[in-house]
């Protein structure tokens, strides 16, 4: 199966979220997929990213991590994913936090020389999320639990993209209805 970096997995609204998004179902060992997981798919990554990223005027082109760096990434995106989640469940902890800032920490004193590598990137796009004055715009997809920025005017977004999860909602609801209707 080929696999390509579609705007619609750029829904994230930050770079920090995209990246913490390369795991899909994140929360459901049976189906969860972790896009990274193959080395190409994810060095293909920064150009989609450079695509279709909401930050993508922010942080320019991107270069893919260094193989050497690739753990460092890993360890930066699940401490993003942790604190982030946690954040919107309403069960953020220091301890969290404090995890983020050293995975931020760590990825700034490895690659930090290299700010258009997406390890330093996302870091960066990190500290922005941590810094911006509207925590309640941090939503949780309930299609598919990727976290994403809501920057609409009225924050009245449900889906990270209501072109595909909203849809994929409405036609599930659709077809249990259907069958209760029509059920024995
Ligand atoms: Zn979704």
């Amino acid at each position: 199966m080929t696999f390509s970096w579609t705007p619609h997995r750029f829904s994230g609204g930050a770079l920090a979220l995209d990246v913490a998004n390369s795991v899909v179902l994140r929360g459901d060992p049976e189906r969860r997929i972790d896009r990274f997981a193959d080395p190409v798919v994810m060095d293909a990554f920064p150009a989609g990213a450079g695509r279709h990223g909401a930050e993508r005027a922010l942080f320019g082109s991107l270069e893919p991590v260094r193989e050497d760096a690739r753990a460092g990434l890993f360890a930066l995106r699940e401490a993003i994913d942790r604190h982030f989640r946690a954040e919107v469940l309403g069960q953020g902890t220091p301890a969290l936090l404090a995890g983020l800032l050293e995975a931020i920490a760590a990825t700034l004193r490895r690659s930090g020389t290299r700010p258009q590598a997406l390890d330093t990137a996302t870091a960066r796009s990190a500290l922005l999320l941590l810094a911006q004055p509207e925590p309640e715009r941090l939503k949780i997809c309930p299609n598919c639990h990727w976290l994403f920025l809501d920057r609409s005017r009225n924050r009245s977004r449900a889906w990270c993209d209501m072109a595909v999860c909203g849809n994929r909602a409405k036609a599930s609801r659709h077809y249990h209805r259907n069958r209760e209707e029509k059920g024995p």
